[in-house]
């Protein structure tokens, strides 16, 4: 059996995820896991941010914007933008082979591209931002806890952006849809959706990324929306919050 059928059959597995109205970890099902950020924990990076979503634990760091290499990777009208999601060998049960593979290659384009209109390019010709993640430890949910902790660093970079990006999935397990889902509710769900929100001004203005592993009925889909709406604006909430300490921080330091 390859690594992908082994996969597969874990998914196949059944466990009861809903037990007494209840998920496993006592949670509602509109409820998120709780939420820890930091902005600025790193001394060389320009940005970044240390971020906890549940057992999820990543750290971002923002470099740029700066000088592309090697120099025909610069565009004479814009800046480049590039983001590189990694696991650490440690991050997961089983030690994870160091290095990209296809699925951290696919994490990192897909979040890319969401952050691509969001960040004012134009404003930065032949240079390069460099977005990069790191997961210390992973339990379902990486690619928006990555995405979350991308954009405070963003912010604590100085990069000039449009709008935030913030990011949740919700899942469908035992015939319901929960916010948030940890690792047994992915691995064992019927259907993971993460979703990734521009927001402005305080409001969710587009959809940046959607991706779908699994099945759910239109209607199931619309509701999944919404919820991952509710939950995108609480963890917006934290996300300015942890923005704002980083500054005040630095206001007292100068007085
Ligand atoms: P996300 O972390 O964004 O939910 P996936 O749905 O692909 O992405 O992965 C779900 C979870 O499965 C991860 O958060 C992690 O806990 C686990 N996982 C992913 N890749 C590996 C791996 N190579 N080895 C062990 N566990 C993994």
């Amino acid at each position: 059996m390859n690594e992908m059928d082994e996969d597969l059959e874990i998914k196949k597995e059944y466990i009861q995820l809903i037990v007494d109205g209840k998920r496993l970890d006592g949670r509602g099902f509109e409820e998120l896991r709780p939420i820890k950020i930091e902005a600025g924990v790193l001394k060389r990076a320009d940005g970044s941010c240390y971020l906890e979503m549940g057992r999820n634990k990543v750290v971002a760091a923002v470099y740029g914007p700066r000088e592309v290499h090697p120099r025909h990777m610069q565009e004479p009208s814009k800046a480049v933008v590039r983001y590189r999601y990694n696991m650490a060998p440690f991050s997961v049960e089983e030690r994870k082979r160091p290095g990209p593979d296809r699925r951290s290659v696919e994490i990192s384009k897909v979040s890319r591209e969401a952050y691509e209109p969001v960040i004012m390019k134009e404003l930065f010709p032949r240079s390069g931002i460099d977005i990069f993640v790191e997961v210390l430890q992973a339990d379902a949910g990486t690619r928006t806890a990555c995405l979350n902790a991308a954009t405070v660093a963003l912010v604590d970079a100085g990069i000039p952006m449009r709008g935030l990006i913030t990011s949740v999935a919700v899942a469908k397990v035992d015939g319901v849809l929960v916010l948030d889902p940890m690792k047994e509710e992915d691995n064992h769900g019927e259907a993971d959706v993460p979703f990734a929100f521009v927001i402005r001004n305080g409001r969710i203005e587009s959809i940046a990324l959607v991706q779908m592993d699994g099945k759910m009925t239109v209607e199931e889909m619309k509701k999944a929306t919404e919820m991952a709406k509710k939950g995108a604006m609480e963890i917006y909430a934290l996300q300015r919050e942890a923005i704002m300490k980083k500054y005040a921080a630095v206001e007292i330091e100068e007085e």
